[in-house]
């Protein structure tokens, strides 16, 4: 099908009572197997790699935003379900501005160490350069907590409160909004549990479709729910990543590299080859979360 807008994605969630999923990918073989799932399940997909990633300081190698906005897009327009390309979570305004040159269709800015005023002034520039080139713009008010894998805890964070929620919305003009809703970034293990009060005053008082990160810390019930009191997208990053990670490992343990052909392992895509399998795996993981959000076989419909 085709690159087609974020916001038209959620719209046709909303109206159809279901989420469409956001599954952050990092390099080839983790955004085709996106592609992959929702290709298999004939569902509306948003695809996308992280601004923060991409733009840290830290990074050995320093990214070129342009060859992911590329890849990107390229995929999305060769794909056979409607797909969006998001670039998610930047804390640097020019990689977003880079981003939409290089054809991300959808952006979003947050850097939590921006005070609330200084946030809205500057999704305020974003917004306007976005909707410039008729892409879309996320954000987020209240601020979800990390947890913490190696010590076992769970830091920080600010439920959304509806009156800055409502005011921000209305300053910045917006697209989507994520909400802090109990929902915790990076935790696996164990679920967080859902303020649904909280949801549904924040679903009568926000003009825009709201968005739930840390999909993989929340049970199947609580996602439901969700999309059924109006959560039209879900992210979801750290268990994709995870299910990479324990079939390469599983692959390693179980398989004697130094005796098999390099090429078998990588590259020829066959019944040996370790990262085709990751990708593998990791489509099996999406395809369980399609089914949960209900966005399977709506590509149908659009
Ligand atoms: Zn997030």
């Amino acid at each position: 099908m085709a690159l087609v807008s974020m916001k038209s994605l959620m719209n046709h969630a909303l109206e159809n009572k279901y989420a469409v999923g956001y599954f952050e990918s990092w390099n080839l073989e983790s955004v085709l197997s996106v592609i992959d799932a929702a290709e298999r399940t004939n569902s509306p997909v948003i695809i996308g790699f992280s601004g923060m990633f991409l733009g840290n300081d830290e990074r050995k190698v320093e990214e070129n935003i342009y060859h992911y906005g590329s890849l990107g897009k390229a995929i999305a327009e060769n794909s056979k379900v409607p797909v969006a390309l998001l670039l998610n979570e930047a804390d640097k305004v020019s990689i977003l501005i880079n981003g939409l040159k290089a054809g991300f269709n959808a952006i979003m800015y947050q850097d939590p160490k921006k005070s609330f005023e200084e946030t809205i002034e500057i999704t305020k520039y974003i917004t306007r350069t976005a909707h410039y080139v008729g892409a879309d713009v996320e954000a987020e008010v209240g601020e979800l907590p990390n947890a913490d894998i190696a010590s076992n805890t769970v830091k920080g964070g600010e439920l959304t409160d509806p009156d800055k929620a409502e005011y921000f919305v209305e300053q910045t003009e917006v697209d989507a909004l994520a909400v802090s809703i109990g929902n915790v970034h990076l935790l696996e293990g164990k679920k967080s549990e859902l303020d649904f009060d909280l949801l549904k005053t924040l679903r009568k008082r926000i003009k825009v479709p709201l968005v739930l990160h840390g999909g993989t810390g929340i049970s199947e019930d609580n996602l439901k729910e969700a999309i059924k009191l109006g959560m039209c997208k879900i992210n979801v990053g750290t268990v994709l990543k995870r299910v990479f990670i324990n079939y390469i490992q599983t692959y390693l343990k179980s398989n004697n590299v130094d005796s098999i052909d390099p090429h078998e392992v990588i590259g020829k895509g066959g019944a040996k080859d370790m990262l085709c399998g990751a990708r593998e795996a990791m489509s099996e993981e999406i395809i369980r979360f399609i089914k949960i959000f209900g966005s399977e076989n709506k590509a149908k419909m659009m």
